[in-house]
């Protein structure tokens, strides 16, 4: 995939103005950002260019301001990244117009200069025309860096790459060679966990992996609405029964594509949504009519850990079980644990993505241990249900 898109090998950027679209939409409370690692991400991206001489001019978007509100404000979030980057970087008031002019042609090469949230300005989301113009004008190439926000067409993330030549920063550049190892020229065989509370949210997941995986295996509470449409007692474990038709569709689906599909074969049960409370494996012949599913028992555990043996290439995107609570995250570590030394072996390739995903591997312990973790939430799910990724699409040689 890597060799679709210019990155920075492709350019000279000594004396140019570089538009650099990052994420900096860190977590804040009172003020104070709470967890740093997106600033570390595009660290690497503003610190090459600057050193080959380059004028970098960050684009961002912060929160979902409607209009101007102080409390969006990228200045803090430019103060921290002063610290992270140990460089110094300049803030100027607007994205457009006199302050944002003003302040770049100040600029020397190699400096660095943050410009206020670009969704200041509503035109940025609608990625109007005239918008982008006022944007492009500050620059002389574009380079987007913000794989996270790469399911949108906005004007920073998409409409700038229509105006001015357009490069992948580092960290979009090693986002796209992770996925495109895992799913679009993978090592077979290919096998996705998937998990998580919802099968509706993750239907158009489902369908696309089942086309392009060998094995799938579901799990978390999505794999109870799956195990009540073939007809087993899940007592109140939380399902969709709504959506059973949906999930036999799905598994149809598998079966014409040939993707084995791997559901639980028993479950660890409790009578109350609550760390500790007591709980027993369960075969599905015999699941509590008073019971809840909250993780995969230990037959499936084994299944699950044999399937990763079998695999070559590893795509992971939610818990197997209730994670948040003690002792239901066992299934979700054990298998992730196992995905872990398997990748440290050099036996599997191994990328997951996804908010509770992320969490759950840094529960176990073992984020580092994959090959990939992707942070961006909502672009990694439309990847993986095969949606074309405008802010990736612009990026394409065409
Ligand atoms: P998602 O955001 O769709 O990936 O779902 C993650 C959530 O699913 C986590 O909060 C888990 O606690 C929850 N979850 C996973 N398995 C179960 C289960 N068997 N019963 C209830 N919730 C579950």
């Amino acid at each position: 995939m890597s060799k679709n898109f210019r990155t920075l090998d492709d350019v000279d950027v000594k004396g140019k103005r570089v538009l650099l679209r990052v994420d900096l939409n860190v977590p804040m409370e009172n003020g104070r950002i709470t967890d740093a690692t997106r600033l570390e991400r595009v660290a690497p991206t503003i610190t090459e260019i600057s050193g080959k001489g380059g004028k970098v001019i960050l684009l961002a978007h912060f929160g979902r301001p409607k209009g101007r509100d102080a409390k969006d404000s990228l200045k803090p979030v430019a103060e921290a990244l002063s610290k992270v980057i140990n460089k110094p970087v300049g803030f100027a008031d607007d994205c457009i117009g006199e302050a944002a002019a003003k302040a770049v042609a100040a600029m020397k090469d190699g400096d660095i200069l943050c410009l206020e949230n670009t969704r200041f300005h509503k035109e940025e989301e609608k990625n109007d025309p005239a918008f982008v113009t006022e944007l492009a004008k500050l620059g002389d190439i574009w380079v987007n860096d913000a794989f996270s926000a790469a399911h949108r067409a906005h004007a920073s993330t998409e409409g700038l790459g229509h105006k001015l030549p357009a490069y992948a920063g580092r960290t979009m550049q090693a986002e796209l060679d992770a996925l495109g190892k895992a799913l679009e020229a993978p090592a077979k065989p290919v096998i996705a966990i998937i998990g998580g509370a919802k099968v509706s949210t993750k239907i158009d997941l489902l369908e696309n992996l089942v086309t392009k995986v060998d094995a799938l295996v579901i799990g978390g509470g999505m794999a109870n609405t799956f195990l009540h449409a073939q007809g087993v007692g899940i007592g109140k474990s939380l399902a969709e029964k709504d959506l059973a038709a949906t999930a036999l569709r799905i598994l149809d689906k598998a079966a014409a594509a040939n993707c084995a599909i791997i559901l639980p074969v028993d479950a660890v049960v409790a009578f109350q949504f609550a760390a500790n409370s007591p709980s027993h494996a369960y075969g599905l012949d015999a699941i509590p009519a008073e019971g809840m599913i909250l993780d995969v028992g230990p037959q499936s555990t084994a299944r699950i850990h044999a399937a990763i043996d079998d695999a070559a290439t590893l795509v992971w995107n939610g818990p197997l079980g209730a994670f948040e609570l003690a002792p239901f995250d066992r299934g979700t570590v054990v298998a992730a644990k196992h995905a872990a030394e398997r990748t440290k072996a050099k036996k599997l390739i191994s990328v997951a993505g996804g908010g509770d995903t992320v969490a759950a591997l840094n529960q176990a312990g073992v984020a580092h241990d994959f090959t990939y973790v992707s942070t961006a939430g909502g672009a990694f799910l439309e990847w993986m249900e095969g949606k074309p990724l405008p802010g990736v699409e612009v990026l394409k040689i065409r």
